[in-house]
């Protein structure tokens, strides 16, 4: 292929931007930010659960309490309406009056028992109470902990769109200076290689940095200024400068 010196020049330009593309783009996948909100998300959701479980647990002790108080009132009432009835006189018989009794007396214990209950199903919901209103802050303070860092990715992002904007306006302009069927074997080279074009510098391919051979050197020096080489090493297109020590 033949292709004009100052054309093959512009090959290195041409490849430079693209290294410069690669790394806006290796960048814009290996964000710091990326994998500190992957794993913020992650926290975020098993704290989610966490606040579910936590208030359904308080919820259910809630109801739990409700029921036990009116336990502890149903007893509490009966043994109100046994005591009035002692209280009134209306019953004189002695067998009633020590039957009465028993049943106040056993009210009276059954409700302190109850009353037990209440007390040990309200610390409980205390403590899942407490437990709730941490793990809601905790998720909230996460929240915007994530927030922030999602500003910091989408600051980021923004810059590393704008420099991929510029390069590519740069490179349209290199293109612009390079003969088609050049840049085809360039496009097919890049996608082989990654690099598709690299300088002979002092004898060196700058693509795979392997020295030259004298004989190798020798055929570069002898072909034409406007073919276009490649290295036998690595296959890249080999582009000569004035520092190319031939
Ligand atoms: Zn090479």
């Amino acid at each position: 292929m033949k292709a004009a010196p100052e054309a093959q020049k512009r090959l290195l330009d041409l490849a430079e931007l693209d290294s410069a593309a690669d790394r806006l783009a290796h960048r814009r996948r290996t964000l710091p930010e990326l994998a500190e909100i992957d794993e913020q998300t992650k926290r975020f959701a098993k704290l989610s659960t966490e606040v579910i479980e936590a208030e359904t647990e308080a919820g259910d002790l809630a109801r739990e309490q409700a029921k036990a108080e009116a336990d502890v009132d149903t007893v509490r009432t009966r043994s109100e309406r046994d005591q009035k009835r002692l209280d009134s006189g209306a019953v004189t018989s002695p067998k009633d009056l020590a039957s009465l009794q028993s049943e106040i007396t056993s009210l009276h214990r059954r409700q302190g028992d109850l009353e037990e209950v209440v007390l040990e199903i309200m610390e409980r919901r205390e403590a899942a109470d407490a437990k709730a209103v941490d793990l809601v802050a905790q998720r909230d303070a996460l929240a915007s902990t994530r927030a922030v860092a999602e500003d910091r990715r989408d600051a980021a992002l923004a810059e590393i769109d704008k420099d991929a904007a510029d390069v590519q306006q740069r490179r349209g302009d290199v293109v612009a200076d390079i003969p088609a069927d050049l840049m085809t074997l360039y496009t097919k080279l890049k996608g082989q290689y990654g690099v598709a074009a690299a300088m002979l510098y002092r004898g060196q391919c700058q693509g795979c940095k392997v020295s030259l051979s004298i004989a190798e050197m020798n055929r570069i020096k002898a072909a034409p200024h406007d073919e276009v080489l490649r290295c036998d090493e690595c296959r890249r297109i080999l582009v000569r400068t004035p520092e190319s020590g031939l």
